[in-house]
C-alpha cells in the first residue's frame, strides 16, 4: 500500500474512539463534532492552530471560517496547495465562547490526538498558528511575539511558530511577515 493510503487508514483508526470524546471537559461543554483535521496524510508540512471555531464546530472542517480564509489565500500565494499540508487544532473541540483552551483541556487532547497524528504523518515542519498552539505543543508559556520566526526542533521535526491568522486579519500589516514565515517553514520542508 503507498504511504498515503496507509497514513489514512492509520489516522481513521486514530480518530474513530475519540468522534465523541468525552476525555476533557471541552466533550460536555457544547461541541458538535470533533474536528479531527483534514489534509495529506503524508505531508511534509502540517498547520496546527488553536482549536475550532464555530464554522469549524458545525462543519466537522479545520480553518474554513475568515482565519482559514486568509490562511488559504497566504499558503496558495506562496504556490501551496491546501491538499499538500495537513491542518488540525491542538484541541479538537471548540472552547466555549471561543475562550482559550485551558491547560488540562491541551494536555489531554495534544497526548490522545495530536501527538500521534504527528506520529503518523511524520511532516517534516510543523507550523504553529498563533500562541495557544505553540503553548499547547510545548506545554508552556511563551510570548508569540518573541517567538515568531524562530526555528526549534521536536525530535527530527522542524518547529515554526507564526501568528494565528485572526491576528493578521485583525493586524494586516502583519501580513506579509505572515507570508514570510510560512514560506520559511515551505523552504524547512526541503532541508535533511
Ligand atoms: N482558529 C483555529 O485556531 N482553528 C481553526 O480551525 C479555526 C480557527
Amino acid at each position: 500500500m503507498d504511504p498515503k493510503n496507509y497514513k489514512q487508514q492509520l489516522l481513521n483508526q486514530l480518530y474513530e474512539p475519540y468522534k465523541k470524546c468525552l476525555e476533557c471537559p471541552l466533550g460536555s461543554l457544547g461541541r458538535t463534532t470533533v474536528v479531527f483535521g483534514e489534509g495529506n496524510p503524508d505531508a511534509r508540512l502540517m498547520f496546527v492552530g488553536e482549536g475550532p471555531g464555530k464554522e469549524e464546530d458545525e462543519q466537522g472542517r479545520p480553518f474554513i471560517g475568515r482565519s482559514g480564509q486568509l490562511l488559504n489565500r497566504t499558503i496558495e500565494s506562496i504556490g501551496i496547495k491546501r491538499q499538500d499540508i495537513f491542518i488540525t487544532n491542538v484541541v479538537k473541540c471548540r472552547p466555549p465562547g471561543n475562550r482559550k483552551p485551558l491547560p488540562i483541556e491541551s494536555q489531554t487532547c495534544k497526548n490522545l490526538l495530536l501527538l500521534n497524528q504527528i506520529k503518523i504523518i511524520r511532516p517534516k515542519v510543523i507550523c504553529t498558528l498563533g500562541s495557544a498552539a505553540i503553548q499547547g505543543l510545548l506545554e508552556k508559556e511563551i510570548k508569540i511575539t518573541r517567538i515568531r520566526g524562530i526555528r526549534m526542533n521536536m525530535g527530527s521535526i522542524i518547529i515554526l511558530p507564526t501568528y494565528h491568522p485572526a491576528y493578521v486579519l485583525r493586524n494586516p500589516k502583519m501580513q506579509q511577515i505572515f507570508t514570510q514565515d510560512i514560506q520559511t517553514a515551505l523552504e524547512y520542508t526541503s532541508f535533511e
